[in-house]
């Protein structure tokens, strides 16, 4: 008898879609195959997909509540403007931002979450009551200046001892980019990383304008410049590598470090075109990000799995649509060294049942399907962790309507809104 046995669904099993059942023990699969099993639970997944969990190797939650501020700006204009709004969110106006966040990845089938923000203590908090899982970071930037860099890698440390032990969360050391922090604060939270073995996560290669700046200031590109000072290595994940050179791409490659692709992000602030085929053909793990809602606006990995996979063909650079179902899922399991990502016994039990959609029709290919005519709201139930976390589309941990009724007065209370 399984704790959790999910029947009849057509499931995602190395790379092919098989009529299976699988059972869940404690916060592992346990079994995955055509007996018949039973459960506690039983889980009736006729008529749907079981896929393996999503991962947002990407985004700063709590920017839902900036959701729709400062639209039709590049970067970096965009980036003072969010930053000023920034500096006046408090504890709990985090809080309630990554909270909504969470229950917008739960409800597309966002089982993990990558973030690099402030007030780090509410995000954990909102991870904890959700039941979502997640890799957490505070952003930190020195800005060139040494007393700074102490300040903040004492308030990221803090944070890590803080929550270390704690269900469903890892935690990551995340400097902001190299235009915010100093190479010496860079290569110190390098040695730092590697001696406690932690995971490092940085915007590179974001804009030109971030490529020109690094070559006028270091005369070498943003990732010759973290790999002169140790920063690169399997235990690091390069959020966004809009502008990577072939050089570039070698080095990333050769150290084993990963990209999360941000998509609808790149597009919105006019960053550029990642070439994501490119990096794949040189075997870098590629997975997906959906940045904060503020430059997105959704938090929503369906929509980014499309918008990437017409990226590359508008580039005319046609890869088979499996691949972006693997960048979204298994690869950012990969690039945080979290054992999941895949319906496999022995790996954590993170699923997404989706509901196969009767409006998108003939079901050719279940992945062409899942990557270019799903929009996330097909999905279901959400599993993290062997734990039913929404169910029927409903979050089981909370009073979504509570939650959503305290944003709202967060907000008109013009914490950030201009009053008009
Ligand atoms: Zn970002």
């Amino acid at each position: 008898m399984f704790e959790i046995a999910i029947k009849n669904g057509l499931c995602l099993v190395k790379d092919r879609f098989l009529r299976f059942n699988i059972g869940i023990e404690g916060n592992k699969i346990t079994y995955v195959g055509k007996e018949d099993i039973r459960g506690e639970e039983n889980i009736n997944a006729t008529g749907c997909f079981v896929l393996p969990g999503f991962f947002n190797a990407h985004t700063h939650s709590a920017m839902t509540l900036l959701r729709g501020y400062a639209e039709g700006l590049p970067l970096k204009e965009w980036l003072e403007k969010i930053w000023e709004k920034e500096a006046k969110l408090d504890e709990r106006a985090v809080y309630l931002g990554a909270k909504l966040a969470c229950v917008e990845m739960l409800k597309s089938g966002i089982t993990c979450f990558a973030d690099m923000y402030i007030h780090m203590d509410s995000i954990a908090k909102a991870v904890e009551e959700t039941g979502i899982r997640a890799v957490l970071g505070y952003g930190m930037a020195d800005r060139g200046d040494e007393k700074r860099a102490k300040e903040e890698m004492r308030i990221a440390m803090d944070f890590i001892k803080n929550w270390s032990g704690k269900k469903r969360m890892e935690f990551i050391l995340a400097p902001h980019a190299i235009y915010t922090c100093s190479p010496e604060f860079l290569a110190e939270i390098a040695r730092i990383a590697k001696e406690k073995g932690i995971i490092k996560h940085i915007h590179a290669s974001e804009t030109l304008w971030e490529v020109r700046e690094a070559k006028k200031r270091y005369g070498m590109s943003p990732i010759e410049l973290l790999n002169s000072i140790g920063f690169l290595d399997n235990k690091t994940v390069l959020a966004h590598g809009v502008w990577l050179s072939e050089r570039d791409m070698e080095i990333i490659s050769e150290k084993g470090a990963s990209v999360a692709h941000c998509p609808s992000s790149n597009l919105k602030l006019s960053s550029g075109i990642a070439k994501v085929a490119e990096m794949l053909e040189k075997g870098i793990n590629v997975c997906l990000g959906t940045d904060g809602a503020a430059s997105n606006n959704l938090l929503n990995l369906f929509t980014e799995m499309r918008i990437s996979a017409l990226l590359q063909n508008l580039r005319r650079k046609f890869l088979n649509p499996a691949e972006f179902l693997r960048m979204a899922t298994s690869n950012g399991y990969l690039a945080y060294g979290i054992n999941g990502g895949m319906i496999e016994k022995g790996k954590l039990a993170d699923l997404v049942i989706m509901e196969v959609s009767h409006i998108h029709q003939p079901l050719y290919e279940p992945v062409n399907s899942i990557v270019f005519s799903s929009l996330g709201s097909e999905v279901r139930d959400v599993i993290v962790d062997g734990r039913v976390v929404l169910e029927d589309r409903e979050p089981i941990y909370f009073e979504l309507e509570e939650l959503i009724e305290e944003v709202r007065l967060l907000l008109s209370f013009d914490y950030y809104y201009e009053k008009v």
